[in-house]
């Protein structure tokens, strides 16, 4: 294996029952066991804990693992032992002890918790340093890892589940359930940045990769995960090395050939080509294609025409943008898994000012937890303000004249070509007045430049509009009441 191939490591092999492990299972529960420790004992506990630990291997009832110095041993061994058991006998049932040696030189590998790593998947680490015996060598070696690490957190349990991402999640659901069924073959996911694309997929993966339960009627699966860029990668590295037969044939050995992020192969021909035809090899002997894009095929301009088609065949199923409820709910999630009791206030804040993205919604939602969990104080609205600082100032959300003069027309009902127009009547030169006074609060415009976007006013005119208002907002309760309502909804 060159060194090129680091990152692309994990390969989910054939996944049987409890009765025939191999190390490709195991894997798949050590992930498992580490991801609930994990959501167990929160993020911040099991990074300074539990995460330098590595599995070495199991031998009938024992699983083995280490961590790199003793002082961390016996700590684990004294705070977390009976729940490792515990986990390991839940996951495979034969499992009665686990066993935690010192060994200095670690895993050899990234950790493949830290978010700024590669993610390696542990037991291919282990078994590259010849710690971990597998049953499948022989096979493992004449075909090439393909696949890429998958994240232990990106389960189907850890996915919140609301209105916006419902039959995306169903989709996926069902594919895992039972691969290759026509209606859901191939399962196109798309959506924005940040809103579960690639979260959904790895749950697939995991869900085909560990599933003891799954449907027997199914059969044996075997699933290649990669982003369309390592595809590319991939296939370059192939044709550089002369194999690209051998790319070929073990692209289409599987059974499962997830590509997530599709849209990279926008303008790449060549590898346009090859995806296509693999694409096509699969599908027509039965397999099934999961794949991810930002756009629906129908959209993805500049993908082949015959290639969109294709895609299109199967279920498309998008990801919409979050609700307020939706982003809520995984924060209470995502709190509820680090322990941590967050103010609902704070909740509503957050889901409030940082709409667009999961991953910073949660990266925010992090550092709150870090930064108490450090300081020993609880978070509240103020401490929260405080440390996102930086991160609040960047969602301050935009707010344009436009905006402003659509709002404020409708609530008047009046037309908002009525905001340029040179009628002078009271009914329209109040509110035109208002949102000249809300244009200056709310944006950073200049008097001249706001003057202009009203018609070419001049700015004499605004500054009079923001004096009138002003002074009405002392005298008026009523039409205080409308402007702070106004003020809220754009601000919100
Ligand atoms: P995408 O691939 O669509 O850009 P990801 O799948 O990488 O987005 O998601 C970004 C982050 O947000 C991940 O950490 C993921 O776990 C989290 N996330 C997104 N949607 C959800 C959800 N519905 N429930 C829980 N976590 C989510
Ligand atoms: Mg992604």
């Amino acid at each position: 294996m060159t060194s090129d191939d680091d990152d692309l490591k994990h390969h989910v092999y054939p996944v049987d029952d409890c009765s025939t492990p191999d190390a490709l299972q195991l894997n798949a529960r050590w992930a498992r066991v580490r991801g609930r420790l994990q959501s167990e004992v929160g993020d911040v506990e099991y990074r300074t804990w539990l995460r330098q630990m590595c599995l070495a291997g199991v031998d009938g009832e024992e699983v083995t693992l280490t961590l790199p110095t003793r002082f961390l041993r016996d700590w684990v061994r004294g705070h977390y032992g009976d729940r490792l058991n515990a986990l390991w006998h839940s996951e495979d049932c034969r499992i009665r002890r686990v066993e935690i040696r010192v060994d200095a030189e670690g895993c050899g590998a990234p950790d493949p918790t830290d978010a700024l790593s590669t993610l390696v998947n542990p037991a291919t680490a282990a078994r590259q340093e010849g710690k971990l015996a597998r049953p499948d060598e022989r096979i493992a070696d004449a075909r090439p890892d393909m696949s890429a690490a998958l994240d232990p957190r990106f389960t189907f349990e850890n996915f919140v589940v609301g209105k916006p991402n419902e039959f995306a999640y169903a989709c996926a659901r069902r594919v895992a359930e039972c691969p290759a069924s026509p209606a859901f073959n191939p399962l196109f996911l798309y959506g924005g940045v940040g809103l579960g694309k690639t979260h959904l997929m790895h749950a697939v993966a995991w869900e085909l990769a560990g599933a003891p339960d799954r449907d027997p009627a199914c059969g044996r699966t075997s699933v290649a995960y990669m982003s369309a860029e390592k595809f590319m990668y991939r296939f370059i590295a192939a044709i550089r090395s002369q194999s690209t037969m051998e790319f070929k044939e073990h692209l289409r050995s599987v059974d499962v050939l997830m590509v997530d992020d599709l849209q990279f192969l926008i303008g790449k021909d060549n590898t346009q080509e090859e995806f296509f035809h693999t694409f096509n090899a699969l599908v027509d002997a039965g397999k099934q294609i999961v794949v991810s894009a930002d756009k629906s095929p129908s959209d993805l301009s500049g993908l082949e025409d015959r290639l969109r088609t294709r895609l299109g065949c199967g279920m498309v199923a998008d990801l919409h943008a979050t609700t307020f409820e939706l982003r809520i709910s995984i924060l209470q999630a995502k709190a509820d898994r680090a322990h941590m009791e967050v103010p609902h206030k704070v909740l509503e804040f957050l889901a409030h000012k940082i709409t667009t993205n999961v991953r910073e919604l949660e990266g925010a939602l992090n550092r709150l937890i870090a930064h108490a969990n450090l300081f020993g104080r609880p978070i509240t609205l103020e401490s929260t303000q405080e440390v996102l600082h930086d991160i609040l100032k960047a969602h301050d959300r935009r707010i344009t004249i436009e905006e402003i003069q659509r709002k404020v027309a409708e609530h008047w009902h009046i037309r908002v070509s009525d905001m340029s127009s040179a009628r002078r009547a009271r009914a329209v030169a109040r509110p035109r007045q208002v949102a000249m006074y809300l244009a200056k609060q709310l944006t950073s415009r200049s008097l001249p430049e706001i003057g202009r976007r009203f018609g070419n006013r001049d700015h004499t005119t605004v500054m009079h509009a923001v004096a009138r208002v002003a002074e009405l907002i002392e005298r008026d309760a009523g039409f205080a009441e409308d402007v702070e309502l106004l003020r809220r909804m754009l601000e919100s």
